[in-house]
Parts: C-alpha cells; sequence; structure tokens
C-alpha cells in the first residue's frame, strides 16, 4: 500500500484523488528534523511553496517515487537531486491558465471601455457619460508574446471576439497556430501591427526588460500594453515615459517588478494605467484544479505511469496528449512484456512506431518502452525520468525509427529484439483507448497486457489446451480468456491465458513439462 505524505494544505477534492493511490497523511505541522525522520516511510510527497524539499530530504525519502507540487514554480524543490534518484516532480501547470486567460480579457475590456475610472467616477457622485466613449475589440489586433498554454487560452477568447489574433513564441508550431487561428509572426512585426499587446512569456534571462524603451516605442502609437505574466519583462520606467509621452494610450499590470510595488512607483495612480494585484490565477477553480490536478500527476506516477505534468519527464505538448497517453500506457507494458518472454542475451533492440505515431515527438514513447524493459529486470526503481541514464549504464542498446506504416491500425509500437541468435518481434496498438498486443514472434495475437498472463510457446496439437487449463483449475487458478495465435493447423503456436491469479511457480513448472510445450511463461503487469 502506497503511502503519502501532505505537508501544506490542498484542496480535500485533491486529497480524495490520492486517496485513490494510497493512505493520505496531512502533516502541516512538520518542521525538518520532522520531516526529515519521517520522510523514509513514505512513497510520495505533497507540498505547496513553503515546504523545502531539499537534496537531504530527498536522498531520506528512501521510497519516494513521487514529490507533487500543487502549483506552478518549483523553486522550492532541488529537482536535479530528485531526478537522479529517479523520483518524478509532478505540478499543475495548466490549473491557472483559464483564470489568468480570462483576467487578461477582462483587463483588455476594462482598457477598451475605461470601466475602471468610469466606475470610479459615478461613485464620486458624476455622471459623465461623454468622458467615456470607448472602443470596440471587434476587428483589432491583438499581439501575444508567447503562445504557451495561457497565451493560447487567450488567443481562444479574443478570436471569439472578432479580433485579429498575431503571436510571437519561438517555439510554437505553425500548425499549432493555426488550429487557435493565431497568425505567427516577428517580435518587430508583433509591436508594430499590434492595437493591444499582452505578455505570456516567462521570466527568464532572455524575457528579462524584453519590453525595454526601445521595444516600447517600437509599438504603434496610441497602442496598449498588458502585462499578466512576470513583473521584470517590462522596463516600468520606460512604460511610464511611453504613457506620458502619449506614445501608448494605456497599460494594464497584474504583475510588477516589485510586488506590492513601491507607493510612490510613478503607475500607480497613473490615469492611464488599470492595475490589479497579481490576481491573476485567483479563482476558486484554479485552486481546485491546482490540488487536483497535480495529485493525478502523482497517482499516475504511483501506479508505474508517465504523468501528464512532470517537470523532470519529458513534455508531451497539449494538442498531442490525447493521442499520445495511451501508447505510453503500450510501450511501458510492452516492454515489460519482452523482459518477460526473451530469455537470451540481447545485443539491441530496434523500436519501430507506425502510424499516427510518426507525426509526434516520440521520445515519451521511447522513454516508456526503455522503462518497461528495464524495470522488469531492475531492483532499482525505474520511471521515465531516470530510464535513460539506467538503460546506458547498463550499456543497453535501442535504435528508434518511425514509419508512416502500420499496418491496418492507426498506430503500431512494434519492439525488434536482436538477440545472439535470431531477431524477435512483438508489436502492440491502441484501441479505443486500451492497449493491446498484436504480434509476438510473428503469430498475430490480440490480447490486453494486464493482470497475470501465462503464455506458452508450444506444438498445435488436440488437447493441449485442456492440458494447461487441467493443471491451472486444480491449482485453483481461474481463466478469464484465451487467445491462440498460429501459423498453419498442427504447427508452432503461441497461446496467451489471462488469469484472475497468478499460476504459481509448481504450476509452471508442470505446464512446461508438458510434452509439445517448448517454453512457458507467468506474466503479472
Ligand atoms: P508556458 O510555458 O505554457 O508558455 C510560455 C510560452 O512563452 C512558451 O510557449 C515559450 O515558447 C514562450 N516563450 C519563451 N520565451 C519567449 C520569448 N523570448 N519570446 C516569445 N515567446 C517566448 O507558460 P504559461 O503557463 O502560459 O505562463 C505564461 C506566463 O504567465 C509566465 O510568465 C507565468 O509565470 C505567468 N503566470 C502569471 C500568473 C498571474 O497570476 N498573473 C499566473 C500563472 C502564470
Amino acid at each position: 500500500m502506497n503511502r503519502i505524505l501532505v505537508t501544506e494544505k490542498i484542496a480535500t477534492e485533491g486529497l480524495d484523488v490520492l486517496r485513490q493511490a494510497g493512505t493520505v497523511d496531512v502533516r502541516l505541522d512538520l518542521d525538518k528534523p520532522t520531516l526529515l525522520s519521517l520522510i523514509g516511510e513514505y512513497d510520495a510527497l505533497v507540498v505547496r511553496s513553503a515546504t523545502k524539499v531539499t537534496a537531504e530530504v530527498i536522498a531520506a525519502g528512501e521510497r519516494l517515487r513521487v514529490i507533487g507540487r500543487a502549483g506552478t514554480g518549483v523553486d522550492n524543490i532541488d529537482v536535479e537531486a530528485a531526478t537522479r534518484r529517479g523520483i518524478i516532480v509532478v505540478n499543475a501547470p495548466a490549473s491557472n491558465n483559464v483564470a489568468v486567460a480570462e483576467l487578461t480579457i477582462g483587463l483588455l475590456l476594462c482598457l477598451a471601455r475605461r470601466i475602471p475610472q468610469a466606475h470610479a467616477s459615478v461613485q464620486s457622485g458624476r455622471w459623465a457619460r461623454n468622458d467615456f466613449i470607448g472602443w470596440e475589440v471587434r476587428g483589432k489586433t491583438l499581439g501575444l508574446v508567447g503562445l504557451g498554454r495561457i497565451g493560447s487560452e487567450v488567443a481562444r477568447r479574443a478570436r471569439a471576439m472578432e479580433m485579429e489574433v498575431i503571436a510571437y513564441d519561438p517555439v510554437v508550431s505553425f500548425d499549432r497556430a493555426e488550429q487557435l487561428g493565431v497568425t505567427l509572426v516577428t517580435l518587430d512585426e508583433l509591436v508594430q501591427r499590434s492595437d493591444v499587446v499582452s505578455l505570456h512569456v516567462p521570466l527568464i534571462e532572455s524575457t528579462r526588460n524584453l519590453f525595454d524603451r526601445e521595444r516600447i516605442m517600437q509599438m504603434k502609437r496610441g497602442s496598449y500594453l498588458i502585462n499578466a505574466s512576470r513583473g521584470g519583462i517590462v522596463d516600468e520606467a520606460a512604460l511610464v515615459e511611453a504613457l506620458d509621452s502619449g506614445h501608448l494610450a494605456g497599460a494594464a499590470l497584474d504583475v510588477y517588478a516589485q510586488e506590492p510595488p513601491p507607493a510612490d512607483s510613478p503607475l500607480i495612480g497613473h490615469p492611464k494605467v488599470i492595475t490589479v494585484p497579481h490576481i491573476g490565477a485567483s479563482t476558486k477553480e484554479a485552486q481546485l484544479s491546482a490540488g487536483t490536478e497535480m495529485a493525478a500527476g502523482v497517482v499516475t506516477a504511483l501506479t508505474g505511469g508517465t504523468p501528464r505534468y512532470a517537470v523532470n519527464a519529458p513534455f508531451v505538448a497539449p494538442e498531442a496528449w490525447n493521442v499520445l497517453q495511451p501508447y505510453l500506457n503500450l510501450g511501458r507494458l510492452l516492454g515489460t512484456l519482452v523482459m518477460h518472454l526473451v530469455k537470451e542475451p540481447v545485443r539491441s533492440y530496434d523500436l519501430e512506431l507506425g502510424g499516427e505515431l510518426a507525426e509526434m515527438d516520440t521520445q515519451p514513447v521511447r522513454l516508456a518502452v526503455l522503462q518497461g524493459l528495464l524495470a522488469a529486470s531492475s531492483i532499482e526503481r525505474i520511471t521515465p525520468v531516470n530510464a535513460p541514464i539506467i538503460a546506458r549504464e547498463r550499456g543497453l542498446r535501442m535504435t528508434e525509427r518511425v514509419s508512416p506504416e502500420a499496418e491496418n491500425y492507426a498506430g503500431l509500437i512494434t519492439l525488434h529484439v536482436q538477440t545472439s541468435e535470431r531477431t524477435r518481434t512483438f508489436s502492440g496498438t491502441v484501441l479505443r483507448g486500451e492497449p493491446h498486443i498484436v504480434q509476438m514472434d510473428g503469430y498475430f495475437v490480440d490480447f490486453v497486457p494486464q493482470g497475470s498472463l501465462l503464455i506458452t510457446y508450444h506444438h498445435d496439437q488436440p488437447g493441449m489446451i485442456g492440458k494447461v487449463g487441467q493443471l491451472l483449475g486444480a491449482a485453483d487458478v481461474n481463466i478469464s480468456g484465451m487467445y491462440v495465435g498460429r501459423r498453419a493447423p498442427r504447427e508452432q503456436a503461441v497461446m496467451v491465458l489471462t488469469l484472475d491469479e497468478p499460476a504459481p511457480p509448481q504450476v509452471m513448472e508442470q505446464v512446461a513439462a508438458i510434452p509439445g510445450i517448448d517454453a512457458a511463461y507467468s506474466v503479472t503487469f
């Protein structure tokens, strides 16, 4: 049974999700020595931003497999130390996308209609209708700097308001932009064309002061700037100058270089500035989903899968996730199956990814296959995070190729195993979201690799299935399904029995001793 330690307050819905994977202990009062003394008993640690998950804590966490952070930033976690130990760090980066995007749209409409100023005017007893002639956002050009998670959500909403949306993001593909109805442009073109520029980039070295004096002066005269990303991306002094000179018509700010901004900041109280106190992510829904999204990742990691948002595992683009996710599961299971069936020395593995997989970033699938291959033969804990390091240490060689061909399947993962004597081939596909093994050593089969299996390679002859069934029955092992693959009647064949419980070792010995059976394997997933 997994044990999960929660050291900070998260939504109760998040705790409910965590309970699917084990027992949950909420301890909000832990000092460092107590955390160090307790952590060795836990498989998962869940924190927000206050608990310092140092290399020391990670080293003491002998059973730790996953660290969950209910939120985005992971500055309080030594991710490198976790990676070296194969511990997956999951967070909840998507939980506040919509909250920040909706605030951005709110700020945009406030700039267009000067709602805060109009509100203040009425509150002060005036009724100055002619002072508040605004402009419509429809037909205006919105320039998004950064088209990541939040930028994309802003784009969708702006498109719904009939804005023209252009974006600068050096990483995002044209296809992705096209899906969102956004035109990708250079940063120079973006600032020159946009009626409103909205920033959605992280604060990193290359974006610090990205909107400096020169860049702000490149913006269209009379245009607007919105920043709900991070302070430090905009040079605040240059912004004030541009507003005062009339070069910019207005700005809306959720974030500042220093928070709260100094009382004498010229931006505070500026008539052209609309501002709120860094409330982008402050919605009930965002806080709830920070807990549940992170918890879902912790549960996936504890059950051996690849979590959607893992800080130290390969990133899967949102548009690819739904397609790729079941293949990650399949890849891991196929690797595990192959490790159980191939007993002769292996020279190399050749992974072939066909059909719809050929159009995607296949690195996560490759890591999932490696994870499956290594996990079945390792006392170490293998995750997609440390699988490449361990494969390298063991000299496991795996080439990879992609091909548009996938026989009649939408997508196909095939693992060719070059042993000292021959090449053995195993394939799987995804049907209705479920992994199916469809080919083993040239025999066509179709079964879901889960629970316990008994697999035989044998000579096809009458009575074979009955003999195996009898031995299992005598040992009180129930058969839930059976699949036979053969090339021709009364020749070599494989049989796959799915069992409600694993076949005990002595039964496996008896099965292997049946005349005509070449090999028998018990595989438990
Ligand atoms: P994300 O990582 O999903 O997207 C960021 C995008 O910026 C990526 O697509 C990346 O390619 C792009 N990018 C990086 N450098 C760039 C550059 N120099 N020029 C153009 N594009 C560049 O991040 P996200 O979740 O969308 O977050 C965006 C910003 O919003 C971050 O700064 C984050 O800290 C901030 N944020 C603010 C609040 C708030 O309360 N206001 C809440 C959450 C996040």
